[in-house]
């Protein structure tokens, strides 16, 4: 089949055309494909790749063997107008994912797949340097590769195939090969996400590394390094592929706005992890506390703070403790900070959660405000897509009413542009970090 990617000159109208020709009077039913409802063919001809599973009018034909469905569907709307090719996640929610504009087979697909890790690593090359060997080399939809996320933890690099149609040799074998080419990783390991793997219904990755072939001791750690400080990383322990690598540039700028508000401050971060924000702030201030649940991250934060204890000016310490608790319990004491970190979990993955999550959002502010002093500096963060700029301003607002204090908005952040967000995919902007001062 041709190529009709590669044809399309750049910027020129994607053409629309009928899979079969409509018979006299009648709707088309394509003979092999998904049909969808106008709602979603809307949806993907205002710029989105998604379709959700109550869009989809018919799937033809049903796979016969539902272990092993197709990966690419051609896709229609309700007058057989083709509208692209998704990848098909017979078991998820969003069960169609766009990939192209035309229709197109395997190898086109395997080929596009191809050319645009390669492009996506060629954009981030300019973020790699002698101070930050880490960060994230494809991310998903925001680099037209839905599902497909690789993470460069220096010489690692920590695959996750994260949709059903993605979940093939033919993927892996691709991905490696351009990320051996442009990057020449010491090992590529293929990491799950058991939260997606149940909603795909995806089978277990591979253990073995993709990249060597044969397994070698001690593939699976090393240390990658961030704005200058040296990390430890597990492929086997942690959150997300392991790091929040999406924080690096707040973790500059936290560093460098408590240089000016709080030089030589008391601070906390609270949902510290593996100590991100704890161990910059640890190299203007004075004394740092770290806050999380979870004893594990604890270690590795300790840990952390060894590797670069000579490059801080302050006392480290970490606490495990409920966030919720010890922010009432210190606040109801009276402790005083010069600076707050705020960067829990996404509190809200659904839509229908993001009330409660608002709430908690409250609860943690209205205590951090009524800790700073006067002048203090709070950096207050949000990573659920669903709530907004505008849902995450008004709880701080209003937790700020609440304390009776006057916050002055000085930045809103996103997450580092290795993690872009494209306009027309809104759930691309999750992360949402603000940094205020408080009067
Ligand atoms: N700031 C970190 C990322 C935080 S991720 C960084 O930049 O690397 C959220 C963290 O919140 C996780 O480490 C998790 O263990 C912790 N956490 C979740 N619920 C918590 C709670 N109720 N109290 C304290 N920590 C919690």
């Amino acid at each position: 089949m041709a190529k009709a990617h590669k044809r399309r000159p750049p910027g020129e109208p994607v053409k629309t055309r009928p899979l079969s020709p409509p018979p006299e009077g009648s709707a088309v039913i394509p003979v092999s494909g998904a049909v969808i409802n106008r709602r979603a063919a809307e949806r993907l001809r205002s710029g989105h790749l998604w379709v959700y599973v109550s869009d989809v009018v018919s799937i033809t034909p049903r796979e016969a063997n539902a272990a092993h469905p197709q990966a690419l569907l051609p896709v229609a709307d309700a007058r057989g107008i083709l509208l692209g090719t998704a990848l098909y996640s017979p078991s998820s929610q969003i069960a169609l994912r766009m990939v192209s504009p035309h229709a197109i087979d395997d190898a086109e697909w395997l080929e596009l797949l191809s050319q645009r890790l390669h492009r996506a690593i060629v954009q981030r090359k300019s973020l790699l340097d002698e101070d930050n060997d880490a960060c994230r080399l494809c991310f998903s939809e925001a680099d037209q590769l839905p599902g497909l996320v690789a993470d460069k933890y220096a010489g690692l690099i920590i695959l996750q195939l994260l949709t059903k149609g993605l979940d093939s040799d033919a993927v892996r074998e691709a991905c490696v090969r351009v990320l051996r080419d442009e990057v020449s990783p010491a090992a590529i390991l293929e990491r799950p996400d058991p939260r997606i793997r149940e909603l795909e219904g995806l089978a277990n990755p591979p253990a073995a590394p993709l990249w060597p072939p044969a397994h070698q001791q001690g593939l699976a750690t090393t240390q990658f390094r961030l704005n200058g400080l040296d990390f430890h990383y597990d492929a086997n322990a942690g959150q997300k592929t392991g790091a929040f690598l999406d924080q690096r540039m707040n973790y500059a700028a936290a560093r460098e706005w408590a240089r000016k508000l709080a030089p030589d401050g008391r601070v906390l971060d609270v949902f510290c992890y593996q100590g991100g924000f704890a161990l910059h702030l640890a190299q203007v201030c004075r004394a740092v506390t770290g806050v999380d649940a979870s004893r594990a991250s604890l270690e590795v934060a300790e840990r952390n703070l060894a590797n670069n204890r000579d490059r801080l000016a302050a006392e480290v310490d970490w606490l495990e403790a409920d966030a919720f608790e010890l922010l009432r319990d210190w606040s109801d004491a009276g402790k005083v900070f010069d600076a707050i970190v705020l960067d829990p979990p996404a509190f809200a993955k659904t839509r229908r959660a993001v009330e409660g999550a608002l709430r908690g959002y409250k609860e943690l502010n209205l205590r951090a405000l009524r800790m700073l002093r006067p002048g203090g500096l709070l950096i207050t963060c949000s990573c659920s897509h669903h709530v907004e700029w505008s849902d995450l301003e008004a709880a701080v607002a209003s937790a700020a009413a609440d304390a009776s204090r006057r916050v002055r908005l000085l930045e809103r952040r996103g997450a580092a542009p290795d993690h872009p967000v494209v306009l027309n995919l809104p759930e691309t902007e999750y992360l949402k970090c603000l940094v205020l001062e408080v009067d």
